[in-house]
């Protein structure tokens, strides 16, 4: 099987009625880079930021923080790398930071929450990354946000750290493109106007179905008990497709759920265009994506919906049976 995919990872994920699918990396750590050349990604569409400062058993410098993220950036020789913000609290806390004590800290002060009400590391980091970025394309996401607000409250925190770095004089990155992560079923409901300020959107899965199911990522006992592919949660996500479509968002999906092949081919035949999975996945995916008709697989998935199914996978399965 890993020879199939060799054979095809310089081959686009080209489906057979002419959709070309972006496949991105999930990274983390500087050790996740190399795979940017061996998976055949195109980019690395989530660079979760906050893994450097869980591994340290103190809070990172600015230097320190600037220096590991030019290197990322060289080490992706220009391919396009989407820095998300810190995402702490939930189940990432770092040793150094004084533990919450809250009952629910998944929906608690985390993420987006923690950066805008003690805005000094966020502002670090901001810095940190025009800093990496020397005059480079620039792409920084936010994590974790509930309603339009808080991405305008960070944008101008990043406004304001790009107006420092100019009166400093230090050089500002070429193009910077600004998103938000999509992780709340609120934020699917924002205002057009938000639709329209965002540079791009990110679709967090794992966070948006636990909110949408009301069931915790973390709890063995609920965790895969409602199917990423029932119609609801599908019917959900094509809302939020179709309102990218009409303002011209760009839009992509990291949740983990990108990475398994009958969900990829799911979200690519109700619009999907961008995916970012971890670095193992892209193989399978792609080699899925080039055996799949999207028409064909949507005209299943919404058969399915009106027909009462409670998940689109049997109906899907059985279609992708007959192409192997
Ligand atoms: C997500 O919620 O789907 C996501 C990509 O972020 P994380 O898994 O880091 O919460
Ligand atoms: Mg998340």
């Amino acid at each position: 099987a890993q020879e199939r995919y060799a054979s095809i990872r310089d081959k686009p994920a080209e489906t057979l009625d002419g959709h070309t699918i972006a496949l991105h990396m999930n990274a983390g750590l500087m050790a996740d880079l190399p795979s940017l050349a061996g998976s055949g990604a195109e980019g690395v569409g989530l660079f979760r930021t906050e893994l450097q400062f869980l591994v340290r058993s103190q809070m990172p410098k600015r230097a320190e923080l600037s220096e590991l993220y030019a290197r990322v950036m060289d080490a992706a020789q220009g391919k396009r790398v989407v820095f998300r913000t810190l995402d702490i609290g939930s189940d990432k806390v770092l040793p150094y930071m004084k533990p919450n004590d809250e009952p629910n800290p998944a929906m608690g002060w985390r993420a987006i929450r923690v950066g805008l009400d003690k805005p000094g590391v966020m502002r670090m980091q901001l810095q940190a990354l025009l800093r990496a970025a020397k005059g480079r394309p620039l792409s920084v996401m936010f994590p974790f946000v509930a309603q339009m607000e808080e991405y305008t409250r960070a944008r101008e925190e990043m406004d304001k750290a790009l107006e420092r770095e100019r009166i400093l004089g230090h050089p500002i990155p070429e193009n910077l493109e600004l998103g938000a992560m999509l992780e709340t079923p609120s934020l699917a409901y924002a205002p057009d106007k938000f639709f329209e300020d965002v540079g791009f959107l990110s679709i967090g899965g794992n966070d948006l179905k636990q909110f949408f199911f009301a069931a915790d990522r973390e709890n063995e006992r609920v965790r895969r008990r409602y199917d990423t592919l029932n119609v609801s949660f599908l019917s959900f996500l094509e809302r939020i497709v179709q309102r990218c479509e009409a303002t011209g968002t760009p839009l992509s999906f990291c949740g983990e759920d990108a990475g398994r092949p009958v969900e990829a081919a799911c979200f690519a035949a109700i619009g999907m265009r961008i995916l970012s999975m971890r670095p193992a996945s892209i193989g399978p995916v792609k080699s899925i994506l080039r055996r799949s008709d999207l028409g064909e697989l949507r005209a299943i998935i919404h058969a399915a919906r009106d027909r009462g199914d409670m998940s689109v996978r049997p109906a899907v399965l059985e279609y992708l049976r007959g192409k192997l």
